[in-house]
């Protein structure tokens, strides 16, 4: 039987209820979701509830992978089989693949991701409206973005458009919209608007759905956005089985379309909603959490919410101020470095926190240095770069000529000319002679549809490719690579495409060590005495990339490298936040945009990540395009209750004082070495 002992009597209480919906609404470390994991176990063991009637949903792979293994560690891997744990867009993912024909797929359908959604986007502007601009198409694509996250359809935004700019955007919507459709393809926003809508319009769909899904529980209900909380309200029904958590203070993702004011409207929406408070916090020590309560009473407040913590007082928060970016990384890594050894802990205690991605470099730099293991989380990997995609995809469409998504992803890169309106017929040709996009491009039957001069163009490509991929199974695969890389002239194409010579460069390198890796794959096999045909090495790569998104590496014993926004609902004993500058945190947009309310619950959420010590640090010169500015330290830094914070460097300190600290640090490593 399920053991709720060890949570308080609020925590029991929310465990326990079942007999209607129930909000947990509680700020940071107080256990929200410790309770959804408890209450999942009592729902399987006490309430007698099927596994498979149970959907728990958060917003991240790895909050989703944690959640699950936190289960099954309760009720044993048998007792959750059948269990739903899952991101909402996984949960979408998964009606859509079971709904296909009223939702009006393919089986085999593609999800395309950002890059290869604005490509058609800036194809259809160049086409329609003929410009291409970059920020345009950048921001035309966020507008429909956040169409779809209201769950308003390419027909109503026409019909509410109300300037040119706005009838624009809402035409291009409609254009893209259906080339999606065409392509058998949806984007990231589909995966949540494509199952809402169709709930909303098909009843005996979402009867068969509220049939299997008995309860629902939802993690972080803050940033859900319309279209989430629509399905939410869909699913469940009149019914009671519903329990969400959250907290308003953590709400940090308005500007991608989250409404925190869902939690407002729960109430209205479930009349009977029960709300249960928590107040305890088991995370962070006293000093902490106050610095966390401090920053947060700065802003206007909906819930009135208390936090304590009897963790002690614990270390005072330290901000260092450094004189450069590279010696505020340098003080992070060597920190990192004497610390680990000093506590005992290990690599993946320490979490080192940051605004946005491109502030990675740099730590990431001196870590490599000192030679500590580390795990950039949601960064860009190697399989994400744009030159690996484009090279993976050809070798898609190399090992299986039916890979569709493949095929829209190299048929205009580099270049052919072939347009939207071309790919859009041989789509709909190929769909509907049931064959795949490659092959219909050399059938005949084309030839009503298309001008010549387009007919022309496909069958080239269609032939060349067959040719290249005759080569590949024939004779040597890896000048049949070679060759198709230079039929195109990718590095032609990559030096168009590039900002400067240098990262045309880097790039093109990329795509020779990915050549490299096969090559020495197909070897290795061979000295093995096995055989290893280009199909098993592309596969094996796409097995690897797959693996890679998996994020498989949880378990090493590595430093957690990570934005503020990736570090929600994630804890560690030591946590530095990194560029505590004005303009960089809070973000300049959001202090022109006059967000900062917004940065400030970021800040909310990377001071509570925090258990044991928290350090802030801040450059007072930062390099930003190859320039090196004066900054401000963050207005945060001054919202901190000054007697609890130790803040090293306010009265200037020489630069040689500052190596000189980095240098003791240095030294007290070794003398901690040497008694190893
Ligand atoms: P966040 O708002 O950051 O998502 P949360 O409210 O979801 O936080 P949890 O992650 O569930 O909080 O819990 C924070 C920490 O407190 C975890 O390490 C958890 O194991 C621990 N914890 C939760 N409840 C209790 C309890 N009753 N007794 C002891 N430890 C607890
Ligand atoms: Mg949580």
């Amino acid at each position: 039987m399920v053991d709720l002992s060890q949570l308080n009597p609020r925590q029991k209480e929310a465990a326990k209820y079942v007999e209607g919906p129930l909000l947990v609404l509680a700020g940071a470390g107080s256990g929200k979701t410790s309770v959804i994991t408890r209450k999942i176990a009592y729902l399987i063991d006490a309430c007698g509830i099927k596994p498979h009637h149970i959907a728990a949903v958060t917003f991240t792979n790895k909050a989703a992978r944690e959640m699950k293994e936190r289960v099954m560690s309760l009720v044993g891997k048998g007792g959750a089989k059948g269990l739903t744990v899952s991101t909402f867009h996984n949960l979408g993912l998964n009606i859509i693949r079971q709904e296909l024909e009223t939702s009006g797929y393919r089986a085999g359908f593609s999800i395309l991701d950002q890059d290869d959604c604005k490509g058609i986007i800036r194809d259809v502007m160049q086409r329609d409206h003929g410009g291409d601009d970059g920020d345009m198409v950048e921001m035309v694509q966020n507008t429909i973005s956040n169409l779809k996250n209201d769950l308003i359809t390419p027909e109503q935004a026409i019909n509410q458009a109300q300037s040119p700019q706005e009838m624009l955007i809402a035409r291009t919507y409609s254009v893209y919209q259906r080339m999606l459709k065409a392509y058998n393809a949806v984007d990231f926003d589909d995966l949540i608007m494509v199952p809402t809508l169709l709930f909303m319009n098909h009843s005996e769909v979402l009867m068969r759905w509220q049939r299997k899904i008995r309860y629902l529980l939802v993690d972080e209900y803050q940033d859900t956005n319309t279209s989430q909380y629509e399905l939410v309200k869909l699913l469940v029904g009149h019914r009671s089985g519903l329990t969400v958590v959250g907290d308003d203070d953590q709400s940090i993702y308005a500007w991608r379309g989250a409404r925190p004011e869902n939690l407002v409207l729960l109430k209205q929406d479930f009349p009977s909603l029960k709300v249960v408070k928590l107040e305890q916090n088991y995370r962070s020590t006293g000093l902490i959490l106050n610095a966390a309560n401090k920053v947060i009473d700065n802003n206007p407040h909906e819930f009135e919410k208390k936090l304590w913590s009897d963790m002690g007082y614990g270390d005072p928060i330290r901000i260092l101020k450094c004189k450069s970016d590279e010696i505020e990384a340098e003080r992070i890594a060597s920190e990192i470095v004497e610390r680990r050894l000093r506590y005992g802990c290990g690599y993946r205690d320490f979490a080192v926190l940051y605004r946005g991605n491109h502030q990675s470099r740099a730590i990431e730099m001196k870590l490599q240095t000192f030679q500590v293991p580390y795990k950039l989380n949601g960064g860009q990997s190697f399989f994400g770069r744009n030159e690996i995609k484009d090279l993976m995809g050809y070798l898609r469409l190399l090992i299986n000529p039916s890979d569709d998504a493949a095929f829209l992803r190299v048929i205009n890169t580099p270049r052919r000319e072939i347009g939207p309106t071309t790919i859009e017929k041989l789509s709909e040709y190929a769909s509907m002679r049931d064959t795949s996009m490659l092959a219909a491009t050399t059938e005949m039957g084309l030839e009503q549809l298309l001008s010549p001069k387009s007919l022309d163009r496909l069958r080239r490509f269609g032939h060349w490719l067959e040719n290249i991929t005759r080569n590949a199974y024939t004779g040597d695969p890896i000048a049949a690579i070679k060759e198709l890389i230079s039929d195109i002239d990718y590095e032609g194409h990559l030096t168009q495409t590039s900002s400067s010579p240098g990262q045309a460069e880097r790039r093109m390198k990329n795509v020779w060590f990915l050549v490299d890796s096969i090559q020495k794959m197909i070897t290795k096999a061979e000295e093995l005495g096995d055989e290893c045909t280009i199909e098993d090495a592309v596969g094996k790569l796409l097995l690897r990339d797959m693996l890679e998104q998996q994020e498989q590496e949880d378990e090493l014993d590595q430093v957690q490298l990570m934005t503020l926004h990736a570090s929600k609902g994630l804890e560690f004993p030591h946590v530095y936040i990194m560029g505590m500058e004005e303009e960089l945190m809070p973000h300049r947009n959001s202090i022109e945009a006059d967000t900062v309310e917004e940065e400030r619950r970021l800040m909310y959420v990377g001071i509570t990540r925090a258990k044991r010590t928290l350090t802030l640090t801040y450059a007072a010169k930062r390099r930003q395009y190859g320039e090196s500015t004066d900054t401000t330290h963050s207005r945060f830094l001054d919202e901190l209750p000054p007697d609890d914070v130790e803040w090293e460097g306010k009265t200037e300190i020489s630069p040689e004082a500052q190596r000189q600290r980095g240098q003791e640090t240095l030294s007290s490593l070794k003398n901690l070495l040497g008694d190893f």
